[in-house]
């Protein structure tokens, strides 16, 4: 007999992080698989009208429809909560629907929002244009120095909300000190971990209240399927859960599947992955015709040591400047052959992105000007290739 502590092969607190990534949350069906099973069904049948009844009051726990109950979605908010050591996670169509449903059920009209002006572009969009619409108002803070937040607070401050490192310039927030102010405040703090992933870095071990996920990017990491994700305390947990109830942006079970799959190899990916996005930076930095490059894991980082104490590695994301603007960055995408010119990220397939002229396009110039974007950055998102290839397909567009 073997001594085993549960037959689900559920992993507890007692693992490591890859142990848990690859085990925990499996609840197996009445044929025992082996691999996590995908239950690709919109709704679940009861054996009574009194079980119906019983499950719509929520007097017996168990799925209904999967809108919002469904064991594949259920198997992944469990691994990611395991990964991130959240009480909840509850997973989302995308990471942006993951932002969404966050403001939507801790926020109201009139309340106050501090946002880093280095987001991701649609983020910026979503506070700025969209939230403001009800009333939400957000200040955008275009500094990652603590105090700068702490002077923005203001009685109606409810949300902090950070990106780190940011994209595209890898800025560094130090999570310890706004969670820090948040709380002197009243308000929480929450953590786009989407660039890090909780194989580099715990958020809420660090204080901060909530994490968002784009799953999109690093989780599944094999740019298959959009997902998105918010995990924090169980109150958080069922009041996000109920948002998505009423408005519907769930995760579907096929894309969590994929994504559940992803995470069994997210360690080793983000391990490789930072390993030789450091090694592209280290050579990108001494190149004649790159200006700066964006990457904490680099010495000459102006945060390279707080990226170092909150973070595992430096992570898959390096920016760089070259010289000649605009016309120079579109010389290097257009002259790559093996990076993929695509505005996604966290691939295992590296990929070149213009952020001035795509992803943060829409913010406007002053928006950009602000977020330290100009015409010569260009944003790599290191994948699994050799980093030899690497280097020789941007040393095209770089060299003369
Ligand atoms: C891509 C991205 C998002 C949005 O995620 P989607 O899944 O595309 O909706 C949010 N935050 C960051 C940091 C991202 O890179």
């Amino acid at each position: 007999m073997r001594d085993q502590k549960s037959p689900d092969d559920n992993a507890t607190d007692q693992y490591d992080l890859q142990t848990q990534a690859v085990r925990t949350g499996i609840h197996r069906s009445q044929f025992n698989e082996h691999s996590e099973a995908l239950y690709l069904t919109s709704s679940f049948v009861f054996d009574n009208a009194a079980q119906a009844a019983a499950r719509f009051s929520n007097a017996e726990p168990g799925v209904i429809y999967s809108r919002f109950t469904n064991p594949t979605v259920a198997a992944l908010q469990e691994r990611l909560a395991a990964l991130e050591g959240a009480e909840t996670c509850v997973a989302t169509a995308s990471g942006m629907s993951a932002i969404l449903a966050m403001a939507m059920t801790l926020l109201k009209s009139g309340d106050h929002v501090l946002c880093s002006a280095g987001v991701f572009g649609t983020t910026v969009q979503l506070f700025g244009n969209i939230l403001a619409k009800f009333g939400l108002v957000t200040t955008f803070v275009d500094s990652s120095d603590p105090a700068a937040w702490q002077k923005a607070m203001r009685p109606e401050t409810k949300l902090l909300f950070i990106e780190t490192p940011s994209n595209p310039t890898t800025e560094v927030y130090d999570i310890a000190a706004l969670a820090a102010v948040a709380k002197k405040g009243g308000a929480l703090l929450a953590v786009d971990n989407c660039f890090c992933t909780p194989a580099l870095q715990k958020p809420l071990e660090l204080g901060a209240d909530i994490i968002i996920h784009s799953a999109t990017k690093f989780l599944d990491g094999q740019g298959r399927v959009l997902g998105g994700a918010v995990l924090g305390d169980k109150a958080i947990g069922e009041g996000i859960t109920g948002f998505l109830r009423t408005a519907g942006p769930t995760l579907s079970a096929f894309n969590a599947w994929v994504i559940l799959k992803g995470l069994e190899t997210l360690q080793i990916r983000l391990d490789a992955q930072s390993k030789s996005a450091l090694e592209l930076a280290q050579w990108l930095e001494q190149h004649p015709a790159v200006d700066r490059v964006f990457y904490p894991g680099l010495a000459s980082h102006p945060q390279h040591a707080l990226a170092m104490r909150q973070q595992k590695a430096g992570g898959a994301i390096v920016s760089f400047e070259v010289k000649g603007g605009r016309a120079g960055a579109w010389r290097v995408i257009d002259s790559t052959r093996l990076l993929s010119i695509t505005a996604n990220l966290g691939d295992t397939k590296s990929t070149i992105t213009h952020p001035s002229t795509t992803t943060h396009g829409r913010i406007g110039e002053e928006a950009r000007a602000r977020a330290g974007i100009r015409e010569g950055l260009l944003r790599v998102a290191v994948g699994l290739e050799s980093v030899r290839d690497l280097k020789a397909d941007l040393e095209r567009g770089l060299g003369d």
